[in-house]
């Protein structure tokens, strides 16, 4: 199948080590932001060729954060249910299942003396490496195994010698890289090792792997973590030796903590699913996440998903670091829930059923907590503590209830009057008639706001501070509220 040359083909290429780094999950919605914009695919390949790193779960792991965050990939691993699978012309998409891949391309760099077998053991490296530190020289392969006679190395693996391949460097060169971000970037071959494109073990390096899966699977555009921008030269020395063409590449810049360290690689820090866990809504951190290196260049701040399909654009990426900034985080993830509470838009039902999670016992009441406190809060687990009072009325301090400026009788009679007057409500429990009634109490009886509210609001909630209490009475019903203000007039005695 041939891909039409104009037709857009994005990667993410985790590796999968059990959880969405908030930087890949950055990447991943960038790589998806570009394919969706130019009509083109989405792909979601594993790199897990790090044996030593393997972790059970990851893969599936993974993809669920991903389609958490509604990165669902075109093309590549998807899961069916709870099973890995894949969906596309151009894999396997997971590198464990294409060893027999790199390795059929690693011998034919070989036939083509663009590679070697390299027999030199661990210790002999480490030597090696050791010299050339006390001789002040940046540690680097001696080339030692490379101009080893074919015959003679086939021989050797005959016996089972173990022996990598490394990617034979033509020295006195210049490599030229090109980056969407950091424009270009010319390497001195010499100063680049003959770099390992196939482990003993059989398993390929990253870089010989990445390499032939991006051409494999027609990738235009390789976005990815500047952390991998030194390895480009040697991609290029591999595009170039396979006689592939190079596709575009995007190298990310850092994300850093507000003191501009690297984020934190701390996991409970950085894991994307983490984020979710503690109740920020996946719209909010995918838009905060847009905003981190990439300026839209106009005041508008908050952007739907569609939006950002529309608006962004890779000419836009500041070179500099992007700075994670947990405070604007809560700011985006505050207007989110306010804005969905308030206009009840089409993200409203998925809002309740996610705070539920946070009011175990309470689920059905969760569309009212959200009511009450939606404008209160920046994360829905904040929901649970928030919430306590309304199932438990907390042991409180009865000298309290008398609102500073007021008095032991007024705040008495304010009560008193209080739970007459709501006793006597048959219909109508709601926000405005109730707070009627109680500014009617006030002003029939020459009270002031401190004598009526005040009382009202503590007995109810027994706290500092707390909603309204005319909010608070019609969450708790009639019942509930007459209950807690008769306790409080008890308590005043
Ligand atoms: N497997 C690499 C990672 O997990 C991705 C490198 C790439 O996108 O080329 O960071």
């Amino acid at each position: 199948m041939t891909i039409p040359k104009n037709n857009t083909r994005t990667r993410f290429a985790p590796s999968p080590t059990g959880y969405l780094h908030i930087g890949g999950l950055r990447t991943a919605l960038y790589a998806y932001l570009v394919a969706k914009q130019n009509g083109g695919v989405y792909i979601l390949r594993i790199e897990d060729t790090d044996q030593d790193r393997f972790v059970p779960g990851a893969v599936e792991k993974m993809i669920t954060a991903l389609d958490n965050f509604g990165l669902h990939s075109d093309e590549g691993v998807m899961l069916d249910g709870d099973k890995v699978t894949s969906r596309g012309d151009f894999g396997p998409y997971i590198q464990s299942e294409r060893i027999k891949i790199y390795q059929a391309i690693a011998e034919q760099l070989i036939a083509e003396n663009k590679a070697y077998y390299c027999f030199c053991t661990e210790t002999r490296l480490e030597e090696l490496r050791e010299t050339q530190r006390a001789n002040k020289q940046v540690p680097k392969y001696d080339g030692f195994c490379r101009n080893l006679d074919p015959l003679e190395a086939s021989k050797r693996l005959k016996t089972g010698e173990k022996a990598v391949i490394r990617y034979k460097i033509t020295p006195n060169e210049q490599v030229v890289c090109n980056d969407k971000i950091y424009g270009q970037i010319t390497v001195k071959t010499d100063d680049l090792d003959d770099f390992i494109i196939l482990k003993s073990d059989g398993f390929p390096t990253y870089h010989l792997a990445n390499v032939i899966d991006d051409h494999d699977m027609q990738t235009t555009h390789v976005i990815r973590g500047e952390e991998w921008l030194p390895s480009l030269p040697k991609h290029i020395l591999l595009y170039q030796g396979l006689g592939y063409t190079a596709p575009e590449f995007v190298h990310l810049p850092l994300l850093l903590n507000p003191d501009r360290s690297k984020l934190s690689k701390r996991q409970g820090d950085v894991a994307a699913e983490d984020f979710l866990q503690h109740g920020y809504l996946p719209q909010a951190l995918i838009n905060y996440v847009a905003l981190l290196g990439w300026n839209p260049g106009t005041e508008q701040e908050i952007f739907s998903i569609e939006e950002l399909i529309k608006a962004f654009s890779l000419d836009k990426i500041n070179k500099s670091g992007a700075i994670f900034d947990r405070q604007k985080l809560d700011w985006f993830n505050a207007e989110y829930i306010r804005q969905i509470v308030s206009s009840k838009n089409d993200q409203y039902q998925a809002l309740i059923n996610l705070s539920k999670k946070y009011l175990p016992q309470h689920e059905d009441r969760a569309e009212d907590v959200l009511k009450l406190f939606s404008s209160r809060i920046n994360k829905l687990e904040e929901l649970t503590e928030l919430s306590k009072f309304l199932w438990v009325l907390p042991e409180y301090d009865t000298t309290k209830l008398v609102f500073k400026k007021s008095t032991p009788e007024n705040t008495k009679k304010g009560l008193q009057l209080a739970q007459e007057k709501l006793a006597t409500i048959k219909e109508d429990w709601e926000l405005e008639n109730l707070n009627k009634i109680l500014l009617d109490i006030v002003s029939a009886n020459n009270l002031t706001p401190g004598d009526v509210f005040w009382p009202i609001r503590f007995a109810l909630s027994g706290l500092d501070k707390s909603p309204s209490p005319v909010e608070i009475l019609e969450f708790l019903g009639q019942e509930e509220s007459l209950k807690r203000l008769s306790l409080a007039q008890s308590k005043l005695v």
